[in-house]
């Protein structure tokens, strides 16, 4: 209750990892009022305009009301055979990898395992990734070589405990504002923290920054490891810590075959930053899709992580590198093994005996015994036919992809397609032979995971929309009708949440990290009550740190530093298409605009798209202050209107990326991104493609 006396509902709020506790109560006009839960540990009462906003977005303007069969309306019963026959046919005739599912980080944990477990246990296939490829790959995979795991060592303390905290590819004020608040805070409470942005734009968040160094676009390896160095030659490393590592001389020879001057930073800009690092015991280093989104981020992931390990600096109060995620359940994605390369609960796919486990444990008839297509694959596949029948659940491709014209196109040309959404007015909705309509946030149950582990529920507060249904629900009923009654036959989401924890302690009998084993025996009850927790839920490190213990999941049992070396983005700029793009987010908008799009005091913040522009370039270019501009690359084109800043370096332009073809036809810029991928993670290298400018 709060001071009116009508009940509130305990939430997560829909958006950013994050993942603050929200409390809803029914407006009586079809709405919500919404506050910070203050009971909530990421978030202790704190709201963003994103959060804050949620109420404003929960009406029923564009939301799907039926499932729709090309076209038309139809009834349940008639839409799931038709998704499970044709499946079904498809399977038949082409094989297993015929098929695909393209997910989302907006899934509540309970969709994302009943969707993974029907495609790599039953269909037998892994073929099912999920738009996280585009968000925090490349963390996924720097984690899982350094540590064995993909583990955060670190929590939401460590940041206010910190005497330096250190931003790179992370404009935390703008895309994860809660946890920029909780940093604020902490500094002014401390005046002697420090906070340094890395970053080749000055963003909001270098409001709070002692030091912002304009590094160039992707050379973040060179700087890392020019840090590495500088460590070493300053006797900064932790010679104890380093006991329980490999990989140092390697990774330091490395390092030192790369040049610091890549970055574009002066000696003395460099000087400063590797001195205070060096100089200061508490560091938390903050990475997000600036690292992440790269050709190179797995390597910059663990250039990252190679100066953490080889000064001690992780697993301690105040201390260690530190990915944010940028979907509200991006985290529980990873755990439940939604990559097209990871099996449940952190277990490997490669690993014979993990994949023993997980069919025994499941019944499975078979499970897929490698990586299914990760995202820009698997619309190459689509484009080639190789997939012919592809489901889509909560996100919207035929924008947010790169090279986003082909991927329409090619989801376009697919056999057959299902979309579940909570809308049909996307680019991707549009293409699709089957619509089906999913209850939205704050229509229904289950649990998320946020950027420091802390699994908290998502709970209804308003009755499902018209006749849309959870996603679990849906997945679990196509499941049923392609011939596996038994093993989709869930009562509700409490019943997926114990399978599911109980298989987190299978995992934990091969020493893995992700243990919730503890809520395998749950009631319905207590998981309607269930409390905000940090994972692991048992044994030592119950609700903290790892890996301050020198204890990794590793063959070896020790962390790994791995030797990499700097290299430029793919695409070249050059004659044709002299300026590096890059492309992001604004505050106030949310992926492709759906929900926040909804809300006009959101969309009064940055009202329509843009492309921030040095004033230098914009004269060279002939481009007035807030004129429009044809942005050109290999891939596509967009027209944009100019803000000519000072904010960009010369030779760089950035855009934001929400605008879709349903809001700014002309403005999709992901359509100018070329589909180049980190080797290692998949993820695409959203942020640094070469484009041409021309006033329109
Ligand atoms: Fe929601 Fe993220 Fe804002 Fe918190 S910081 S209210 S999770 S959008």
């Amino acid at each position: 209750m709060d001071g009116s006396g009508l009940p509130e509902t305990r939430s997560t709020c829909a958006y950013c990892g994050v993942g603050c506790g929200v409390l809803l109560r029914p407006d009586g006009r079809g709405g919500l009022e919404v506050r910070g839960d203050p009971d909530h540990p990421a978030n202790l009462g704190r709201l963003c305009s994103k959060g804050s906003a949620l109420g404003e977005t929960v009406g029923t303007a564009h939301r799907l009301s039926a499932p729709r069969l090309d076209g038309r309306d139809t009834d349940w019963d008639s839409a799931l055979s038709h998704v499970a026959e044709r499946f079904r046919e498809t399977i038949d005739q082409y094989g297993p990898e015929s098929v695909g599912f393209y997910v989302s980080g907006q899934l509540l944990t309970e969709d994302y395992y009943v969707a993974n477990k029907l495609m790599k246990g039953f269909i037998g296939t892994a073929n099912i990734d999920t738009n996280s490829r585009l968000c925090m790959a490349s963390s996924v995979a720097g984690h899982k070589r350094a540590f064995g795991t993909d583990t955060v060592p670190g929590t939401y303390e460590d940041l206010e405990e910190a005497d330096l905290v250190v931003l790179t590819g992370s404009n935390l004020a703008w895309c994860h504002p809660v946890l920029y608040q909780r940093v604020l805070a902490a500094k002014q409470a401390r005046p002697r923290m420090r906070v340094v942005v890395i970053d080749p734009r000055r963003t909001a968040s270098c409001d709070i920054a002692d030091m912002h160094l304009p590094v160039r676009p992707g050379s973040d390896v060179a700087l890392f490891n020019g840090l590495l160095c500088a460590l070493y030659e300053r006797g900064a490393l932790d010679a104890a810590f380093l006991a329980h590592v490999e990989g140092f001389d390697d990774a330091l020879a490395a390092a030192s075959g790369d040049d610091p001057a890549e970055t574009g930073l002066s000696e003395a800009q460099l000087e400063a930053f590797y001195a205070l690092w060096a100089g200061t015991e508490k560091v938390v280093t903050v990475y997000s899709q600036g690292v992440n989104q790269s050709s190179a981020g797995s390597d910059k992931v663990n250039a990252i992580l190679n100066c953490h390990l080889a000064s001690g600096r992780i697993g301690r109060p105040g201390c260690g590198p530190f990915s944010v995620t940028g979907q509200p359940n991006a985290m529980g994605g990873r755990e439940v093994g939604g990559l097209a390369n990871t099996l449940a609960c952190h277990l490997d796919i490669e690993n014979a005996d993990h994949r023993a486990a997980v069919r025994a444990f499941w019944g499975a008839p078979a499970i897929s015994d490698r990586p299914g297509l990760k995202a820009v694959d698997m619309f190459r596949a689509v484009e080639t036919g190789q997939i012919r029948a592809l489901w889509i659940i909560h996100t919207n491709p035929a924008v947010s992809m790169p090279d986003a014209n082909r991927v329409r196109d090619a989801i376009a040309g697919c056999d057959f397609v299902v979309v579940s959404d909570i809308t049909d007015a996307t680019d991707t909705a549009r293409l699709a032979d089957v619509l089906l309509p999913a209850a939205a946030w704050g229509e229904k149950e289950g649990t998320v995971t946020n950027s420091d582990r802390t699994i908290s529920r998502q709970r209804a507060a308003l009755a499902p929309w018209g006749q849309s249904r959870p996603d679990w629900a849906i997945l679990a009923e196509v499941g049923r009708r392609m011939g596996w009654q038994q093993a989709f036959d869930y009562a509700g989401p409490a019943e997926i949440f114990r399978e599911y924890a109980a298989l987190s302690g299978v995992a934990g009998g091969f020493g893995r990290d992700f243990d919730i084993s503890a809520h395998a025996d749950i009631a319905d009850s207590a998981y309607a009550d269930l409390a905000p927790f940090r994972w692991p839920a048992t044994g030592a490190r119950q609700g903290g740190r790892f890996f301050g213990d020198g204890r990794f999941f590793t063959e070896s049992g020790r962390g790994r530093m791995l030797p990499v070396h700097w290299r430029a983005p793919v695409a070249a700029t050059g004659r044709d298409f002299p300026f590096r793009f890059n492309t992001g987010r604004i505050r106030d908008q949310w992926h492709t605009m759906t929900r926040t799009g909804l809300s006009p005091r959101l969309s009064a913040h940055l009202a329509e798209p843009f492309l921030e522009i040095h004033p230098e370039d914009a004269a060279a270019q002939g481009i007035a202050p807030a004129s429009l501009v044809e942005v050109s690359s290999p891939q596509g084109r967009a027209i944009l209107r100019a803000w000519v800043t000072d904010t960009v370096r010369r030779g760089d332009v950035f855009a934001p990326m929400h605008w879709t073809g349903e809001t700014a036809p002309s403005a999709r810029v992901d359509a100018l991104v070329a589909p180049v991928t980190d080797p290692v993670s998949g993820q695409p290298e959203s942020k640094a493609a070469a484009v041409a400018l021309a006033p329109f």
